[in-house]
């Protein structure tokens, strides 16, 4: 049996282009390899992004526009990132395949996944097509109502599609009894309880893919896994609901090995919860000294098990660039999230801000039960920090406990709204003018914090009204920092009406900002180079 393993394209207005590795699809092809000749289809890297004229979110367009000039740029233009349907078209024929398995990892993605499936059956309509990952796991009646989609799996695919490919090519099995595989019945739909592995030491098969088209800063990378799962249950998270459970040493030493000869040079681990177990992170961080790998794991780093020792041998292992995610500084905000307390963070900051590492922290902006002062009180505790600022615009995750609180009827959601970039007011204090002018502030404040790391960088933010003294590059961003200094309002160079315009925020916001921050100091990301705030 010829399988197809596919990576969608997606539709948005940006991506994490260092964060499309295909790694579940590289474990599902090691646990078919035996029973089926198996290739990966990766439509969504590698492709430059195609602008698309038209979009569904006509109520964003003034505030991403493409033909404004800002310093403090956010999204400007909805593209596609991978194949066209054309280029789908013509890949799924040449692979000739009996079986096309569809990653559908994001809700907000649905579309695309559903055109590789309907894609597959305009080629060969007696084609099996399977949707797996999140997406699948959350919606699988949405999915199979679709005539494209025969069979949706539930969580951890490895065993559900391999005793699929065993039943259908060697009539081994009932395929109705198939755990997490969910199918169409003639008595109707089966749904199947989420499917977790007992097992995750099997190494993906990194081989199936060109290790030279994965990059971080030009290095070649890969994502990789030491753990599944997470036991916590935090408000915002749409994490499928699976037990955590860890690798052994010895597997994951055998995968590094296997990443090396490869060719492979920086490594991001993307666990739920790399450090949960202290011992066995240590033990991790032991095998990865010496290897001379550029390591992170952008999924953010525990800070409840954390300590100066082991981050000091995180240091020594190759992590240079530490995330972590605060969420909001109120304990109010995140204990209402089932978050734990921000103390454990707090007490690694004073040796954070001492060492080599570049600490980002991320920071929600729009969570219910926030306010628009708690997170000026969140921006304004990070700016005095040696940190960069990291925002995430919050949407109802799929799966999370404020998603299922919400929405009891799952076919009234529409799921191309569950995505940073729409910024839907859940909480009706952050109209978008607020969220965006948040993303704005943000910007501003690690623009001033690139400023303070450079070398003679100015002491204080009047020192940027001076047009001579050659901070700001350019005679635009010039005016648009000295209108933001006196004036408390964003500006744009709009580049078609040849003129200053302004931002669609929220100007209060603004200048209850600069009231807030007046007297206080921003402090570099990269040194501890400060700026006083006098304006
Ligand atoms: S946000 Fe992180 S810690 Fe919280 S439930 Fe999700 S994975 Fe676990």
């Amino acid at each position: 049996m010829r399988i197809l393993l596919v990576q969608p394209p997606i539709e948005d207005y940006y991506d994490t282009s260092i964060r499309t590795y295909p790694l579940g699809l590289l474990y599902l092809a090691r646990a078919i390899r035996d029973v089926a000749d198996v290739s990966i289809l990766d439509a969504r890297t590698t492709r430059k992004p195609v602008r698309l004229e038209k979009h569904p979110f006509p109520e964003l367009d003034e505030f991403y526009r493409e033909d404004v000039y800002t310093p403090f740029s956010f999204f400007s233009r909805y593209s596609r990132f991978g194949m066209s349907a054309n280029e789908l078209h013509s890949e799924l024929e040449s692979a000739n395949a009996d079986m096309v398995c569809v990653a559908a990892l994001c809700s907000a993605y649905e579309q695309q996944a559903l055109e590789v499936a309907r894609i597959a059956k305009e080629v060969d309509p007696n084609v099996i097509t399977v949707m797996g990952g999140v997406h699948a796991t959350l919606f699988p009646a949405r999915l199979l109502s679709h005539p494209d989609v025969d069979y949706c799996v539930r969580g951890e695919g490895e065993t559900p599609l391999f005793n699929l490919v065993s039943a259908l090519s060697k009539n081994e099995g009932d395929i109705k009894t198939i755990g997490g595989l969910c199918s169409r019945l003639p008595s109707g739909l089966r749904i199947s309880g989420v499917h977790s592995e007992t097992n995750i030491d099997a190494l993906p098969e990194r081989r199936l893919l060109n290790a030279d088209r994965y990059r971080i800063n030009k290095k070649r990378y890969t994502f990789f896994l030491t753990s599944r799962g997470c036991p916590f249950r935090c408000g915002f998270c749409g994490k499928p609901p699976v037990p955590y459970r860890k690798r052994t040493l010895s597997s994951i030493e055998e995968e590094l090995d296997d990443c090396q000869d490869i060719g492979i040079e920086a490594i991001d681990f993307e666990d739920d919860m790399l450090n949960l177990d202290k011992r066995t992170f240590a033990g991790i961080l032991q095998l990865l000294v010496g290897r001379g790998l550029t390591l992170s794991a952008m999924n953010g780093i525990y800070p409840g098990n954390m300590d100066i020792s082991t981050l000091r041998l995180m240091y020594e292992s190759g992590f240079r660039r530490l995330n972590f995610s605060l969420v909001d500084i109120a304990e109010t905000v995140i204990s209402a999230h089932n978050r734990n307390p921000h103390s454990d963070f707090l007490g690694l900051l004073p040796f954070l801000e001492e060492s080599g590492f570049l600490t980002e922290v991320h920071f929600i902006i729009g969570l219910p039960d926030q306010s628009p002062e708690n997170l000026v009180d969140t921006l304004l505790f990070l700016m005095e920090r040696r940190v960069l600022l990291g925002p995430s615009i919050f949407y109802h995750a799929p799966g999370s406990p404020i998603y299922e609180a919400r929405f009891q009827d799952t076919n009234s959601i529409d799921p191309g709204q569950m995505r940073s970039s729409v910024m839907l007011p859940v909480n009706p204090l952050f109209g978008r003018p607020i969220t965006y002018t948040f993303v704005k502030l943000v910007r501003f404040l690690n623009e001033i914090k690139r400023l303070a790391d450079r070398n003679g960088g100015p002491s204080r933010l009047s020192d940027l009204l001076n047009p001579r003294s050659g901070w700001i590059d350019d005679e635009r961003g010039q005016k648009i920092i000295e209108q933001l200094l006196r004036k408390k309002e964003f500006l744009r160079w709009d580049k078609k009406q040849n003129q200053m315009g302004q931002e669609p925020q929220d100007q209060a916001l603004v200048r209850f900002f600069f009231q807030r921050a007046k007297g206080m100091k921003i402090k570099g990301y990269r040194t501890n180079a400060e700026i006083l705030f006098d304006m």
